[in-house]
C-alpha cells in the first residue's frame, strides 16, 4: 500500500507526483494545507472523514487571504478528497493533506500576479502525541506570532515555521510538547493542538483573539462537553501560571485527537494522572472520530471503499 495523490488534475502514487524546484511556495510558504482525519471503523468496514466540509472551508478561507484563485469548488474538493481515499486502497486511519500554493516557477516574493495549483496526499499519519503515559509540555522560548503578522485562522504553510521552532526545542530539551504564549504573555496554543485547562470543575480555553487556530476539534470538544457532559466552556486570556494551578490539561487537534498533559514545565499537572473531564471527554470522542454517534452525524463523511 503507498500513498496517492491528486495532482496536475490527475490521480497518482505519490511517487510519481513530481514538483519542480523553483516553486515559488516552496520558497516563501506561500500555501495554505489542510489536515484531515479518516477514521478507519474495522466493525463496519469503513472510513469516517471528520468534519471535511469545514476543513475546506478553511482551506478556501485562507486561499482568500492569499490570493490562491483554483479551478475546484468547496464541493469538488470534498469529492476529490472523497475518491482519492477511496483509489487509495488502505483498510487502517488515513490522513488527508490538502494543498492550495502559489505553483509558478519564478523568484520573487510577492502573492499576486503568480498561476495557483491544488493538490491531495493521503496517507497514514503515524502517532503524533503518545498518549499511553501522557504528554509533557513545556512553555516554549518562542511566542506565537501574531494575526498582524500572518493570519492566524488559518494554516499558512510559512507560519509553521513558528510551530516547528517550537516544537523541536521542545523535544531536545525532553519534553513531548510546546506551549507557545502570545507576544504579551497568554497561554496560546500547542505547536500544532488547542489547549484546554480545568480549574475547580470549570473548563477553560483560550480565545481567538489570542491568536488560535480555531481549531474543529477544540470546537467539538466544547459542543460534546456542554451536550454530553453539561458542563460549559469558558473561552478567556490564560496566564502562564494557570497552567501549574489547573487540575486538567489536554491538547485538541486533528493529529492529536485529545492528548492528556500529564506535565508542564517539570510540574505534575493534577495528580500527574489523566484527569476525569478529560478521561470523559477522550472516551466520548473515540466513538464520534468513527461516526457512530448519529447525534453528530453532520460532523461526518462516512466514506466505503471500493472492493
Ligand atoms: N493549532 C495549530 C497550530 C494546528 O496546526 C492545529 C491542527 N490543525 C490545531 C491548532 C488544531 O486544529 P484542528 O482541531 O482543526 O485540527
Amino acid at each position: 500500500m503507498e500513498p496517492y495523490a491528486f495532482y496536475k488534475g490527475d490521480f497518482m502514487p505519490l511517487s510519481e507526483a513530481k514538483m519542480g524546484i523553483l516553486t515559488q511556495s516552496l520558497h516563501y510558504g506561500t500555501a495554505t494545507f489542510g489536515g484531515i482525519r479518516g477514521n478507519w471503523d474495522s466493525e463496519q468496514e469503513r472510513f469516517c472523514l471528520f468534519r471535511l466540509q469545514d476543513h475546506y472551508n478553511r482551506l478556501l478561507f485562507a486561499c482568500r487571504i492569499l490570493k490562491i484563485d483554483l479551478p475546484y469548488s468547496h464541493q469538488d474538493m470534498c469529492q476529490l478528497t472523497i475518491e482519492l481515499v477511496k483509489k487509495s486502497g488502505y483498510r487502517q486511519n488515513v490522513y488527508a493533506r490538502p494543498l492550495a500554493y502559489k505553483s509558478s516557477e519564478a523568484i520573487g516574493v510577492k502573492i499576486h500576479g503568480l498561476e495557483n495549483d491544488f493538490l491531495i496526499i493521503v496517507t497514514t499519519l503515524p502517532p503524533y502525541l503518545d498518549t499511553s503515559q501522557g504528554v509533557r509540555c513545556c512553555v516554549s522560548s518562542w511566542r506565537r506570532i501574531d494575526d498582524s503578522m500572518i493570519p492566524t485562522k488559518c494554516k499558512v504553510t510559512g507560519t509553521y515555521v513558528n510551530s516547528a521552532l517550537a516544537k523541536t526545542e521542545a523535544i531536545e530539551n525532553g519534553f513531548d510538547e510546546a506551549i507557545l504564549l502570545t507576544q504579551d504573555g497568554h497561554v496560546s496554543e500547542g505547536s500544532g493542538e488547542n489547549i484546554f485547562i480545568v480549574i475547580n470543575g470549570t473548563l477553560i480555553t483560550p480565545p481567538a483573539s489570542d491568536n488560535i487556530l480555531m481549531g474543529f476539534t477544540r470546537d467539538a470538544v466544547m459542543k460534546l462537553a456542554k451536550n454530553e457532559l453539561g458542563v460549559d466552556t469558558v473561552e478567556r486570556s490564560v496566564s502562564r501560571s494557570e497552567l501549574y494551578l489547573a487540575q486538567e490539561c489536554f491538547l485538541t487537534g486533528t493529529a492529536t485527537s485529545i492528548a492528556q498533559v500529564v506535565e508542564i514545565d517539570r510540574r505534575p499537572v493534577g495528580n500527574g494522572k489523566t484527569g476525569k473531564i478529560t478521561a470523559k471527554l477522550q472516551e466520548i470522542f473515540a466513538d464520534i472520530a468513527l461516526g457512530r454517534n448519529p447525534r453528530y452525524s453532520d460532523w461526518y463523511t462516512l466514506v466505503y471503499p471500493t472492493q
